[in-house]
């Protein structure tokens, strides 16, 4: 069987204890790959690895390292459909969500940041006590950890602001989704990346990972994942004063309001619920619709998510594919039992299908309050419940309960309503009549339990610097 290895120095390498973990197909549960069970001992040889690969790689020109990320970039434009199909069987998502989506913005990731490196720049202040400039000065290794849902994606949206800035890193996907980021790690091997650039370690979170986060050497952490897990890694990470992102968890809420073009815009906000089966951290999972036309929008939302076809990833015409893991799905169908427990209306859906695989039926539900847990915990998967509204102010009481603060999605076509809601939602993110559109120059991220801390853009770049200033007395004008 398939073994996915740890990319070290530039090597592909199994585990140093020769252990490796089942990787499984979530169309029917079969292992289909084995992959490196990283620990303390591969952690440490990433990490070495990379502190020597640091003088060199940190000394280039902006534009030589921007060079090297445009040509993995182009290496995995020339693979696409490969990568594709192996996100595709890897995560049980649609072949073409893979393929015209999340394979494209990884590439999109990396040419972006290889322009970021030539157009970053730092300040300078005078007028006030000497001339100051700021020099952003790389902080060292720094450590990567992204999670399955969108594994390439947010793999290549850490490692190429890291990379771009003049870091050395060690980068750990999710166990449960370790293909596309091996496939990588042996792209960067074949376009000859100087070794000990890109250190890719495989593992359970809770030994490599923390490993990883533990280690001294470390200077920085950026990790995207559920909010338990980021708050074990701000408590490790605090004492040795570490730099820490954190992209965690959501319950983001859609506001319809009556004077929206709701009807039009049913298929994006259709999607905007189950991409993915729900597993996207920007997924709407709170419908908050206005009374007046509740009924009428609950009828047509119903409907037309009836209309999704739950099948096999590889059929071109499957909208909804299975959940990622045994574990995840237990997760979800045991959130679909609070859920009945709580009282909820079942108006689609509701429990797992009967087929082979980890697969839920898209649900949707009714008859729940704000304190319920089903609207309090995030469930990530094809579930999302409505609650109607009176106004505008019963709308944002409703949006803003909740522990979380990633997105929120508002749809209407009053303007002046549209931006005082904005200002008010406490989110990192507010689209308005709009999903999941993104300018990669913008701060991503979200507040409260959604995290710490931005990516993105200009935001992304600072992170992965450390700010030096640098003051001169040029004395006072005569
Ligand atoms: P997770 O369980 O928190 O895992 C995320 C990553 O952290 C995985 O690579 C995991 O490794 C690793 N990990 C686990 N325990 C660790 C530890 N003690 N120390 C260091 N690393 C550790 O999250 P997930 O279930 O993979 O992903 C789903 C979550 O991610 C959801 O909550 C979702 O909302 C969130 N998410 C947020 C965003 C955002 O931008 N805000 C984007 C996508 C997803 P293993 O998997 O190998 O154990």
């Amino acid at each position: 069987m398939q073994l996915l290895t740890h990319w070290i120095d530039g090597h592909a390498c199994p585990a140093a204890s020769g252990d490796a973990l089942p990787v499984f197909n979530p169309t029917d549960g079969s292992q289909y790959a084995q992959v490196a069970r990283g620990d303390a001992q591969d952690v440490e040889a990433a990490i070495r690895a990379a502190h020597r690969a640091f003088p060199a790689w940190s000394a280039l020109r902006n534009s030589q390292r921007a060079g090297w990320l445009e040509k993995l970039a182009q290496a995995l434009e020339n693979h696409l459909e490969e990568f594709a199909r192996a996100e595709s069987l890897d995560g049980g998502k649609p072949y073409r969500l893979a393929r015209d989506i999340e394979i494209p913005r990884a590439i999109a990731n990396l040419r972006f940041f290889s322009h970021a490196a030539t157009q970053f720049a730092s300040q300078s202040h005078h007028g006030e006590a000497g001339l100051n400039y700021t020099l952003r000065v790389p902080l060292g290794v720094v450590a990567t950890i992204s999670p399955w849902n969108l594994p390439l994606y947010l793999f290549t949206w850490k490692i190429a602001p890291a990379l771009a800035a003049g870091n050395t890193v060690v980068a750990k996907p999710s166990e449960v989704t370790p293909l596309t980021a091996t496939m990588l790690g042996q792209l960067a091997a074949e376009i000859e990346l100087p070794a000990g650039v890109l250190n890719i370690v495989h593992g359970r979170g809770d030994e490599a990972g923390q490993a990883l986060v533990e280690h001294p050497q470390v200077r920085a952490v950026s990790f995207t994942g559920s909010t338990a897990v980021g708050r074990r890694i701000a408590a490790v990470a605090a004492p040795q004063l570490k730099k820490v992102s954190l992209e965690l968890g959501g319950k983001n809420p859609t506001l319809v309001f009556a004077d929206s073009d709701w009807r039009a815009q049913l298929p994006t906000l259709v999607r905007s619920a189950f991409q993915n089966a729900g597993q996207i951290c920007l997924c709407g999972s709170r419908l908050l619709v206005e009374a007046s036309i509740y009924q009428q929008f609950r009828d047509a939302f119903v409907a037309r998510v009836a209309e999704l076809r739950v099948g096999a990833p590889d059929d071109q015409y499957t909208d909804i594919g299975p959940l990622v893991s045994q574990a995840h799905f237990d997760k979800v169908s045991q959130c679909l039992r609070i859920a009945h427990d709580e009282g909820a209306r079942v108006l689609l859906g509701g429990e797992p299908l009967d087929r082979n695989g980890w697969y839920i039926a898209p649900t949707v539900l009714e008859g729940l309050g704000p304190d319920c847990r089903s609207n309090r915990e995030e469930i990530f998967g094809p579930v999302v419940t409505l609650q109607p509204f009176e106004d505008e102010a019963h709308a944002l009481a409703l949006a803003n309960a909740s522990d979380y603060g990633l997105a929120a999605m508002l749809w209407t076509s009053d303007l002046s309503r549209a931006h005082r809601l904005a200002a008010r939602l406490n989110t990192g993110i507010v689209w308005i009549n709009s999903w999941l559109l993104r300018d990669l120059r913008t701060p991503f991220g979200g507040s409260a339990a959604s995290g710490l801390g931005r990516e993105g853009g200009m935001e992304a770049m600072r992170f992965f610097t450390e700010a030096r200033n640098v003051c001169l007395d040029i004395g006072e004008a005569q």
